[in-house]
């Protein structure tokens, strides 16, 4: 029996059924049974959005519609409890069960009373998803003779208080986790550890951000200084592109932690951005693997290739918006509106995620979520308004029907003649091109296109630089 402890995190499609949650459990018995294993489980598929839903409709006082996704809620679990353990289990599970249904009930019923939906219950109440499916399997596991116990993140991961979106305290972590995994790991029982879920230093819940559990899996890894982390999802690894839409993708066996991360940032679901942050110092080997083929062996993310291989991937991303912000008059310095703009944006906590400007105009563009829109706004009415009120700016113009699409591969750096590919890609396909930014890293080419347009970017792009499978 190996020291050398694994990390395994299981998605919401891994976790989707009890079926699946079998599979999750012979997964991870297979590593137990010859080292130390800690995994980290995402809600059943959906689940998050469900009870993302429900609480909107608490605030939105649509008190049928908040109770028949509360039923729905229950039902699903229940019947994943009966599908999934022996009879003489299923009552104390069943409560298990309606007990966490009833916490988050309490919080969604609160919020219909008050009609609001502040960003610190919200936390609380979707951890929720995370808390009953790591019940489930723990509750397998045992039925198996397997010992396991479920462990709240909220009391393992410590981060800040910024609700919804939060940055881990990695030393304050490694200090629960000491407290609270190693004892679990040393007499060999296994912790099934809710993903996307922690709590603030004075233990406020928080969560890390839609499709957090893969960082919860990388920031436990990284503080029980895991020998490797798994990451088990729906597709074979990361591919050369979303498999939904390009036919042709094709596993990439190695990626680095900088390709991965770009990709990440740029759209690739397949891993949440901010995964690797953590493993970076360590240099965690990390597998990205399908719970659904686990034979294929998957992506292997590692610090450093030895090769560059060029362009690797593409990537796309909607639900965004461009902002435009140009002076009207040349007695206002573009520079100077440039840094208000920014750093109205950066008190808003808003993710600035491409900027350019041009040097004649002195006007400037920037790409922000759409669902963080609003808050842009705000802030930048707010920090612009003497200017807009002496006319000095022109109106600021937003466009959201625009989409992002990146080309990642470490080799870039020495690959003369790319950008004239991908351009040659798209004008032949009439595809006319907002913005494009290089970063300094030389490891993505970033380009804005009308959102109508970006399907077929992706893929004729995807072909041009022949990324796909050549069967
Ligand atoms: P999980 O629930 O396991 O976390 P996600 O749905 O978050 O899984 O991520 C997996 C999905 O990411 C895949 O089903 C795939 O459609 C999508 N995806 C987008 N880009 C890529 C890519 N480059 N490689 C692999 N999958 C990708
Ligand atoms: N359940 C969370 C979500 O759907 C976190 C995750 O699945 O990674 O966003
Ligand atoms: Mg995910």
């Amino acid at each position: 029996m190996s020291n050398e402890l694994l990390v395994m995190k299981f998605g919401g499609t891994s976790m989707g059924s009890a079926d699946r949650i079998k599979i999750a459990a012979k997964l991870t018995a297979e590593q137990h049974a010859t080292r130390p294993v800690a995994i980290i489980v995402s809600a059943m598929s959906k689940v998050t959005d469900l009870l993302l839903d429900t609480l909107k409709k608490a605030e939105a006082s649509d008190s049928e519609g908040l109770e028949a996704n509360l039923a729905a809620l229950t039902a699903r679990h229940l019947e994943c409890a009966k599908d999934l353990l022996p009879a003489d289990r299923q009552d104390a599970a069943c409560r298990g069960i309606e007990a966490l249904t009833a916490e988050f009930t309490r919080i969604a019923r609160g919020m219909l009373l008050l009609r609001e939906r502040p960003p610190k219950s919200v936390d609380e109440a979707i951890a929720i998803g995370e808390r009953l499916s790591a019940f489930l399997l723990a509750e397998y596991f045992n039925s198996e003779g397997i010992a396991a116990q479920a462990v709240n993140a909220a009391t393992v991961i410590a981060t800040d208080a910024v609700f919804g979106n939060a940055t881990p305290i990695l030393d304050a972590t490694r200090e629960r986790a000491a407290k609270v995994l190693r004892p679990l790991l040393d007499k060999r029982v296994l912790p099934v550890v809710t993903g996307f879920n922690a709590s603030t230093l004075d233990g406020r819940p928080t969560t890390l951000g839609r499709g957090g559990s893969d960082f919860s899996a990388s920031i436990i890894a990284a503080v029980l200084d895991a020998a490797e982390l798994w990451i088990w999802t729906d597709v074979d690894g990361i591919m050369s592109a979303d498999p939904r839409l390009v036919k042709n993708a094709r596993v990439l066996p190695e990626v680095t932690y900088a390709e991965a991360a770009e990709l990440a940032y740029n759209g690739a679901k397949v891993l949440h951005p901010r995964t690797l942050a953590p493993l970076a110092e360590r240099k965690i080997p990390v597998w990205s693997k399908n719970s659904f083929a686990p034979h294929v062996p998957g992506t292997r993310i590692v610090p450093v290739i030895e090769t560059g291989l060029g362009p690797r991937a593409v990537t796309s991303m909607t639900g965004i918006a461009m902002v435009s912000i140009e002076p009207a008059s040349a007695e206002i310095s573009g520079t100077k509106v440039m840094a208000e703009a920014i750093e109205a944006l950066s008190r808003s906590g808003v993710e600035l995620m491409l900027i350019t400007s041009s040097s004649y105009t002195q006007s400037f563009c920037f790409l922000i979520r759409q669902s963080e829109l609003d808050r842009a706004q705000e802030f930048l009415q707010q920090s612009l308004a003497l200017e807009i009120a002496h006319g000095y700016l022109k109106p600021i113009l937003i466009d959201k029907e625009v989409g992002l699409l990146a080309v990642v591969g470490e080799g870039m750096r020495g690959t003369p003649g790319l950008a004239g590919r991908i351009f040659t890609a798209m004008s032949r396909q009439n595809i006319n091109i907002v913005v494009i930014a290089q970063g300094s890293s030389e490891l993505t080419i970033a380009v804005v296109v009308h959102r109508k347009d970006l399907e077929l970017a992706v893929q004729s792009i995807h072909e041009e630089c022949g990324m796909g499978r050549k069967d």
